[in-house]
């Protein structure tokens, strides 16, 4: 063994695979940014895709010559396309759950077959990705599943077989989703009462109990039990009770959060500031933003997946021309369907060229802290809701998918931080819950309790970075 291979024996050395998408690397590199500023080694794996598209959206000298942080990548499985979009959200769950492991597997043994780097000690692998509990198991580390939606989700996933044996699920026939069968009321889950079906993950929205996508999430909520551990982006007072009872059916819990939050607090010589965005960012709308009164803007934006027809384009434009608010819209070039150029017509940009910035993509953390936003219009992807609760800005929620129902659910009904749009969204209501948020009785309210949870998010980031200091010595530290 080189003398080297000796002096880097000493730091432990995690790999961390988020997801391949926007939602999950995120926070996968906020948490292996945290684990690194706790002295581990940390190989970062992206898809290959990805990876190309960091380099193009970030520079080429972006994810390389950090101190004992290295990227790596393995091919997703998919075959390759030529453009900066957003791939197809459940061929990408096969083809990871299919394909990945091996080259997974190889990537391990090509680490620990290397001099230049310490030894594999442990894996922390994206709650969609548990074929990486396999590889853990193959070279006897331990390995945690870090869930990067909350624990509300992750207690409706579980208990989906509960649904099906119940003989509520699935769904009996395609007409289930709009006869009002979706508004049946599900006591039977855990410390959630008074439930909706419509606000279980959308993925029940089937009509064939073999439905891959179905069966997928429930194999991957199975899955996570397998692991050493199971890290949530949450904090313990937002889901208490869920918390509680998860932590009688499954691997040890840790929840941090919001993670950005912990990030703002690491020193400056830190790694804080990396960035995998796979969007180049706009970064003059924060000298638009600068010109705006304080809690002025609204500001919509609908994650890195959601894509709309062109007429909810339409009405969320004319609702926001109509309430007359400032706005910043970041609107992806693949966000609207069968049409990447997403323009808008020219009255409406004329109306309201004052007023209203449209982007591509932008730095939300940054977008969010500014002084200028008084209101998050957002599909609830859970980092958004993490980011918005972090920071204290009120939402007006349009969820689309997957585990945004049950997180639009919790930030209007449980925690009091947002008003929900309907699913059919026209530009009266848009205009009309715009204007109640930023000047409403509700939205008084709505901003009294989003300044009540930052302050308690804020209260608790000590706790968080306990958990974390937890989890390196209890289970990342530990031998399998
Ligand atoms: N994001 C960003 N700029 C944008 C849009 C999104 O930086 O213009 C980030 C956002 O801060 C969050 C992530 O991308 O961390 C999106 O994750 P989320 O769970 O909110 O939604 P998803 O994209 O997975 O639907």
């Amino acid at each position: 063994m080189s003398s080297l291979r000796g002096k880097k024996a000493q730091k432990p050395h995690a790999v961390c695979i988020p997801f391949p998408s926007q939602g999950h690397i995120n926070p996968m590199l906020k948490i292996s940014i945290l684990l690194h500023s706790k002295g581990f080694h940390i190989t970062f794996v992206n898809s290959e895709y990805n990876h190309k598209r960091l380099l193009k959206s970030r520079g080429p000298s972006s994810l390389k010559g950090f101190q004992d942080f290295v990227f790596e990548t393995i091919p997703d499985g998919l075959p390759p396309i030529d453009a900066d979009t957003t791939q197809h959200i459940p061929s990408l769950c096969f083809s990871t759950k299919e394909n990945c492991l091996a080259p997974f597997k190889e990537l391990l043994i090509k680490i620990n077959s290397s001099n230049d780097v310490p030894p594999v000690t442990c894996i922390i692998f994206d709650g969609i990705m548990t074929f990486a509990v396999l590889a853990a198991q193959e070279i006897g580390v331990p390995s945690v599943c870090f869930r990067t939606t909350n624990a509300c989700s992750f207690m409706c996933n579980k208990h989906l077989p509960l649904l099906i044996e119940k003989g509520i699920l699935p769904l009996k026939d395609a007409s289930d989703i709009t006869n009002g069968y979706l508004d049946t009321v599900i006591d039977c889950i855990p410390s959630m009462k008074n439930l909706r079906l419509r606000e279980f993950p959308s993925q029940i929205r089937t009509t064939d109990i073999n439905d891959k996508l179905l069966n997928f999430i429930m194999g991957e909520t199975e899955g996570a039990s397998k692991a050493s551990a199971i890290i949530f982006h949450t904090f313990d007072s937002l889901e208490f009770n869920v918390l509680r009872d998860l932590s009688l059916i499954c691997p040890p819990l840790y929840t941090i959060g919001p993670l950005h939050l912990l990030t703002d607090q690491l020193p400056e010589n830190s790694l804080k500031f990396l960035r995998a965005n796979l969007w180049k960012e706009d970064e003059d709308c924060i000298q638009w933003l600068n010109s705006k009164e304080e809690k002025s803007v609204v500001y919509v934006n609908f994650g890195s997946i959601t894509v709309l027809t062109k007429n909810q384009l339409m009405e969320f434009a004319w609702g926001l021309a109509n309430s007359k608010k400032n706005f910043f819209w970041v609107i992806r070039s693949d966000a609207v369907v069968g049409d990447d150029s997403a323009i808008l017509p020219n009255d409406f940009v004329e109306e309201t060229k004052e007023r209203g910035l449209i982007s591509r993509w932008c730095c939300q953390e940054q977008v969010l802290k500014h002084s200028s936003i008084g209101a998050f219009l957002t599909h609830c992807g859970w980092n958004s809701v993490m980011e918005s609760i972090g920071i204290g800005v009120p939402m007006i929620c349009w969820p689309f998918f997957a585990d945004q129902h049950i997180n639009c659910r919790y930030v209007c009904c449980e925690w009091g931080v947002g008003l929900e749009i309907g699913k059919n969204v026209n530009r009266n209501e848009v205009e009309n819950i715009v204007r109640e948020v930023m000047d409403g009785e509700k939205g008084k309210k709505v901003k009294k309790k989003a300044s009540d949870w930052k302050k308690l998010a804020t209260g608790l980031v000590g706790s968080s970075t306990l958990n974390l200091d937890k989890l390196v010595k209890d289970v990342l530290l530990s031998k399998n």
